[in-house]
């Protein structure tokens, strides 16, 4: 370990590695601090881990659907112990790349954990090293509210189910219907679970397009979760065999009997404890103020990922601030577009957003025009066996520009590319209608949703002619 680095990165993240190797490609004499395992919560206990356990149950759905095309496989089933042994292995995989990366580029990862003594001053294992700039990446963990017999053993967060020897249950009960809440839904249902939904607003997947949540809604249902809207979680109890939870749904009270509880009601900072007493960078229940290159009210001294105030908490967000924020750093014009955020649910089917939708322009004061394909026209979709989809575009009304796009289908999280892709670089629906998609793909149906903006589109029937 040196005593001074150019650029010290505090976390070692998707926002944080990526912005320390970004800083030694750029020539910088950078280390890395991680009090844990490199890939943070996004490789170790959530994107990777979910999705790996989600590509697997989503087979066994798969395989139901396709009894209609003659697929025959008896007693499919899942050997859990198996699945977890999988999961485990591509955290390694992914994670082993990463420290491979690190060493490669010359970024000195110190396993530690660090904190901000004073500033240019960051202490770990006991010594204190100085830095340049320092880029703050510590992330988040689950929020743990204040719910009476909330600590009660038998309640989970997601870091607990995606991490050790995996849980299974009879009867779950989720607090929370947003992302991580339906995402689990989906994989415990698929396990054979008996899984119950609890939201405290109107609706699952509140901040999504309204569409979206209530299809989201209907299919979760369809594949036998229930769903409790506009109910607050009061108490988790224990009984003599397991655990009830107890919400209030208009006037009503009602107990839920399970043998688990997952608590998914968002994500709370992990700034607390990685600065000294006296640091002001000014923080809002934990999370930091930046400028729009990432900078902290103290000068050198940024932060990116789920820590920033007013951001986004997910694995690519964080990244791509990492990379602004070394660009900042390194007097570099920005070479990332931060304007057109995509958004994803793994649910089955996937969901994925980027830009604004058709209410969101009506709320701003935008005026616009849509245009929609409903996937079960699309050949793919047909051959595959995919549940109801569709793909819904948003374009500026006098200048076509593209706004936004909000999708619901197979490959929606893979497809929403080419619309992060038309939002960030301003493309119009035009210059989107006349590329040409490959036969058959799911793709075509990106197609057909710009067309019918103008009413063009080929597999639509035309309303009035
Ligand atoms: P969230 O904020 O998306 O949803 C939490 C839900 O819990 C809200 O809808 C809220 O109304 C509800 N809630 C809060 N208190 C409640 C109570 N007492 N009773 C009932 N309901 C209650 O949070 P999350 O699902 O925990 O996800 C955390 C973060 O992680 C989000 O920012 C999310 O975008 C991110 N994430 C993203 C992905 C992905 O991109 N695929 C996956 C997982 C997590």
């Amino acid at each position: 370990m040196l005593s001074h680095y150019d650029l010290i990165v505090l976390g070692g993240g998707p926002g944080g590695y990526v912005a320390a190797i970004k800083g030694a490609q750029a020539g910088l004499q950078v280390a890395l601090i991680e009090r844990d395992k490199v890939g943070g919560t996004c490789l170790n206990r959530g994107c990777i881990p979910t999705k790996t356990l989600m590509h697997t149950t989503s087979l066994l759905h798969e395989i139901e659907k396709n009894t209609a095309a003659g697929l025959c496989v008896a007693d499919a089933s899942i050997d859990f112990a198996a699945l977890i042994a999988r999961r485990d292995a591509v955290s390694t995989q992914l994670r082993d790349g990463i420290e491979g990366l690190l060493k490669a580029n010359k970024v000195e990862l110190i396993r530690g954990e660090g904190s901000l003594s004073a500033p240019g001053e960051i202490s770990v294992n006991g010594e204190t090293i100085t830095y340049t700039d320092l880029i703050l990446a510590v992330g988040s963990r689950p929020a743990i509210p204040p719910i009476e017999g909330i600590r009660n053993p038998g309640v989970y967060t997601s870091d607990d189910l995606l991490e050790g020897e995996g849980k299974q249950f009879q009867k779950l009960v989720i607090i929370g219907g947003g992302v991580i809440g339906i995402e689990f839904a989906s994989i415990y249902a698929a396990l054979g679970c008996e899984v119950t939904i609890v939201e405290a607003l109107d609706r699952c997947l509140a901040n999504l397009d309204r569409e979206i949540s209530q299809n989201a809604t209907m299919l979760l249902k369809k594949r036998g979760i229930a769903i409790h809207t506009g109910a607050m979680v009061k108490a988790v109890g224990q009984q003599e065999n397991g655990l009830v939870v107890r919400f209030e749904q208009k006037d009503q009270t009602t107990e839920l009997p399970c043998d688990g509880v997952l608590v998914a009601v968002g994500r709370r900072s992990n700034t607390d404890g990685c600065l000294a007493q006296g640091i002001d960078l000014g923080l809002e229940r934990g999370m930091i103020p930046v400028s729009e290159q990432f900078e902290t009210k103290i000068v050198h001294i940024y932060a990116i990922g789920d820590i920033v105030k007013g951001g986004i908490q997910l694995a690519h967000v964080a990244s791509a601030q990492g990379i602004a924020a070394v660009d900042a750093i390194c007097g570099k014009k920005p070479s990332v577009n931060l304007s057109a955020i995509p958004a994803c649910v793994y649910s089955d089917p996937e969901i994925a957003t980027v830009g604004i939708s058709a209410d969101e322009a009506k709320a701003a004061g935008i005026s616009v025009k849509t245009g929609k394909f409903i996937m079960s026209a699309n050949g793919k979709s047909m051959i595959e066996l995919a549940d109801r989809g569709f793909i819904k575009v948003v374009a500026d009304e006098a200048t076509g520009v593209v706004l936004g796009a909000q999708m619901m289908c197979t490959r929606a999280t893979d497809m929403i590319c080419e619309f992060a892709d038309a939002v960030a670089n301003k493309l119009t629906i035009e210059q989107m209608a006349s590329v040409i998609r490959p036969h058959p793909t799911f793709c075509e149906g990106i197609s057909e949703a710009v067309e019918a903006v103008d009413g063009n589109a080929v597999h639509i029937m035309p309303s009035r002619r």
